[in-house]
């Protein structure tokens, strides 16, 4: 028989070809579903009494023969008819339809089309279908060369199931490939539910006749049919049929490459009203994160469909690893379409309330572990809060402060514990921080000093997350410890008497300004104990702060462009200061003006080369 393939364009296969050129690897996959469909199929009627014959061994063989791909399975196989409506009728819905589809295709596709079968003719100029079905109709040769016409006829087969053959086409060599097809069935095929044979591997065991020199039986190599599917991955069993090791194990499964072992993970098994399975792993964090590697795979029924889950889980999770199976997450559609899909949105804020969820439960029921998780899970979950209301709501329950000190408290129990001490003269809480407890170490001493709890700061996300509290949390305030002194940062209405009158001050501050850059310090009389230090750098917490979060968001705008500025307190009260008025020595009256601020911003490590260089030979003819 021959005839036309029944589509409205005249030939669809060089538009195929083309669209889908940079896509065209998944024609294997889409056959090897195929099959696997077809297989299934078959166990199921096999499992309700409508087939009655043997199902023997009903592995999915790959197989390479030159030039040619071969894709054989032994399931329900096809009748001539079959052909006619599955094949002929094409399976999508018509050419102009598809063609419809393509326009935001370039960068939007995430996965197939449902093009089926007919992906087969992006990869081969020719392809045959073997197949016989499993009633008694008799074996059927199809053979098309990709313009809409085929032919149809009656063959010899001698076992039920279908051979897909392709002829592929010339552009499309990489495919014979045995490396390259063994790629392609790692990366799709992997955890498919019915075992896909390709080819033979190795395995070296004890021979039972042969001995080596020592008597002991000898290490022979035999080879074995090369499985390159798990059919029961995982995240397809009951949670309560694995242990942690078995979640380990499957991690490193999934992730041959990562070494490391995941900290917890959640299993997800919903059927209503979506259908999701899967488990996401809470990865160690490092200093670089590199989210191009260990991404969370998307399958459909077991079907590997893409690594780029945008929109399906929640931004702040994407750093996550593990799988993620649904039938229900549209494949053929444009990203913005799937962000307004009410399953996938659905399914997005339940992969949110589980991880919430969890985190609670292992807030609650080991507080100690919890703890020693806290600075791998601190990123996720202060990026969640930012980006989440309902997560704010949930996590700010478990969320942790860590201190200076290494000690985690919870929100509530934090401002408990600092309020007594730390609360200024407008009943504001004051919550000292450092983001570099090394390099502000003399800021937290004094802090301390004063018994004052600091905490650190020290993730990228943090001035966002304080900007966040600051508007969350009732009458508090996030002051670093540098950006005032000690006896500021938690202004009390106390003041501290003044050992100059205004006079002096108004004659010690140009002496002072004289010796420092205007543009960079701002000189401020101000009346501190008199055992402070006489000088002391600070920088203003809002302006640094909003330079740090334009820095972090990537724009310029007013507070990035911001030179660095900083302030040169002067410690009015301390004897030095009074030494340098009454010093008549102009000289010497600089030299140690110069002393003092240098060591101001020696702390701080704002002194760098020539000033550096004039301050160490300074302080050599000192001595
Ligand atoms: P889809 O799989 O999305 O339905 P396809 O174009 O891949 O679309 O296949 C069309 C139909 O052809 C299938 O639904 C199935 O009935 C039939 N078919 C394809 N491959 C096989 C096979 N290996 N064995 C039996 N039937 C098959």
């Amino acid at each position: 028989m021959q005839g036309n393939i029944n589509v409205t364009t005249e030939n669809i296969f060089p538009v195929i070809k083309k669209f889908l050129y940079s896509d065209h690897e998944i024609f294997l996959r889409e056959l090897v579903s195929n099959a696997i469909d077809a297989t299934q199929k078959l166990k199921a009627l096999s499992s309700r009494g409508e087939f009655k014959g043997e199902l023997g061994d009903l592995t999915v063989e790959v197989k390479l023969d030159g030039d040619k791909l071969i894709i054989s399975d032994r399931g329900i196989g096809m009748s001539a008819d079959e052909i006619e409506k599955y094949i002929n009728q094409i399976a999508f819905s018509g050419a102009n339809d598809f063609l419809e589809k393509y326009k935001d295709v370039q960068e939007n596709l995430i996965g197939h089309f449902g093009l089926g079968f007919y992906s087969a003719f992006m990869v081969a100029d020719k392809v045959e279908i073997v197949t016989k079905s499993y009633t008694d109709a008799p074996a059927v040769h199809w053979t098309c060369d990709g313009s809409p016409s085929f032919s149809l006829e009656e063959c010899t087969k001698e076992q039920r199931g279908t051979d897909i053959i392709l002829h592929l086409s010339e552009d499309c060599k990489e495919f014979s490939e045995e490396h390259r097809i063994l790629e392609l069935l790692r990366k799709y095929c992997r955890f498919m539910p019915v075992s896909i044979r390709f080819g033979e591997e190795s395995v070296w065991e004890d021979s039972e006749t042969e001995k080596d020199d020592k008597g002991n039986p000898k290490r022979v190599e035999k080879k074995q049919p090369r499985i390159i599917n798990n059919t029961e991955p995982a995240w397809k069993k009951t949670p309560s049929e694995l242990k942690d090791e078995d979640y380990q194990k499957f991690y490193h499964e999934l992730y041959p490459m990562n070494f490391e072992d995941p900290l917890f993970q959640i299993h997800l098994n919903v059927d209503y009203p979506f259908n999701l399975t899967g488990i996401l792993y809470f990865p160690k964090v490092h200093k670089t994160i590199d989210a191009s590697r260990n991404k969370i795979q998307l399958y459909c029924n077991q079907v590997f469909v893409t690594d780029s889950v945008e929109g399906v889980v929640p931004e702040y999770l994407m750093l996550l690893h593990g799988v993620l199976d649904s039938p229900d997450i549209p494949l053929n559609v444009s990203r913005s379409y799937l962000q307004s899909d009410s399953n996938v949105k659905k399914i997005s804020s339940h992969i949110s309330k589980k991880v919430a969820d969890k985190l609670e439960e292992l807030y609650k029921n080991n507080r100690e572990d919890f703890e020693k998780k806290w600075d791998d899970l601190k990123l996720f979950i202060e990026y969640g809060m930012l980006s989440e209301e309902k997560f704010y709501d949930r996590a700010k329950k478990f969320c942790l402060f860590k201190n200076t000190e290494g000690q985690y408290f919870s929100m509530d129990d934090y401002r408990e514990k600092i309020a007594p001490l730390q609360t200024d003269k407008d009943k504001v809480v004051c919550y000292l921080y450092a983001n570099n407890a090394e390099e502000q170490h003399a800021y937290i001493a004094k802090a301390k000093e004063k018994g004052y709890d600091v905490l650190l700061l020290d993730s990228v996300l943090d001035s966002h997350f304080i900007n966040l509290l600051e508007q969350k949390v009732e009458k508090c305030r996030f002051v670093r410890v540098d950006s005032d002194v000690a006896d500021k940062l938690v202004p009390h209405d106390d003041k501290i008497p003044e050992s100059m009158t205004k006079e002096e001050q108004d004659s010690l501050k140009p002496i002072i300004e004289g010796l420092l850059d205007s543009k960079k310090y701002t000189v401020m009389m101000e009346s501190l104990e008199a055992d402070e230090q006489p000088m002391i750098i600070t920088q203003n917490e809002f302006m640094r702060r909003y330079k740090e979060m334009s820095a972090i968001s990537g724009q310029q705008g007013f507070y990035g462009d911001m030179p660095e500025m900083y302030n040169l307190v002067v410690n009015i009260n301390h004897p030095l200061m009074k030494q340098v008025l009454e010093d008549k020595d102009a000289d010497h009256q600089k030299q140690v003006v110069s002393q003092m601020t240098d060591l101001a911003l020696l702390s701080n490590g704002l002194l760098k080369g020539q000033a550096l260089t004039d301050f160490i030979a300074r302080s050599i003819k000192l001595i």
